[in-house]
């Protein structure tokens, strides 16, 4: 079975929907109708400097130059880096590899339908994270999951990795990186293995 991980990290705490940015939030439950990175400022300031990947505050991932660096020596492929910070060379980081993500067997909540945009206004259990198909055991690659977690516009993917990704990125000592256990097969297992919580 391939040992799965969900990366975790620290919260850096800038905003990066700001006030005349054209990030196009639902009206209703403040969901970012418009994914698209591009739409995020480009003067993002970390109130909490200094680590290599963190998450703004509304759950943008937010990388070093480092980081990025790293992920081209490993040649971590489906990964895109956009520039919001160039004086301390930031990035929002996005990533094309998409797993579906368990949401029955996590037992994950998805609270208050939203009638204007369609998603719901909080969706609530993450960790462990739990796919439904498992992924490969020696590529070395990030993947997201397809469900975003959180609460109105503090929404976020999370990303996912296999063991020797993980032992990979390690190697490497970036300020911030953690991981965290998940699971890719079989209810029977996760009973046995973890307590869910939401
Ligand atoms: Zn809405």
């Amino acid at each position: 079975m391939t040992n799965i991980f969900s990366i975790a990290s620290e919260l850096n705490d800038g905003k990066s929907f700001k006030s005349g940015s054209n990030i196009e939030l639902c009206p209703v439950c403040g969901t970012v109708l418009d994914c698209s990175v591009g739409a995020y400022c480009h003067d993002f300031e970390p109130k909490i400097k200094g680590f290599d990947i963190s998450y703004s505050y509304e759950g943008v991932l937010v990388v070093s130059e480092k980081f990025k660096q790293v992920c081209l020596e490993l040649g971590l492929g489906g990964l895109s880096f956009h520039s919001i910070n160039q004086k301390d060379s930031l990035y929002a980081l996005s990533v094309e590899s998409v797993v579906e993500f368990d949401s029955i067997t996590r037992k994950t909540r998805f609270v208050n339908k939203c009638e204007e945009c369609g998603e719901y206004e909080s969706v609530v259990g993450a960790t462990p994270v739990i796919l439904k198909e498992p992924i490969s055991e020696s590529t070395i690659e990030f993947y997201r999951t397809d469900l975003c977690f959180g609460t109105g516009r503090k929404k976020h993917w999370l990303i996912v990795v296999n063991d020797a990704t993980k032992r990979e990125l390690e190697k490497y000592n970036l300020k911030g990186l953690r991981f965290k256990k998940g699971f890719s097969e079989c209810e029977r297992l996760l009973k046995r293995h973890c307590q869910l919580k939401v």
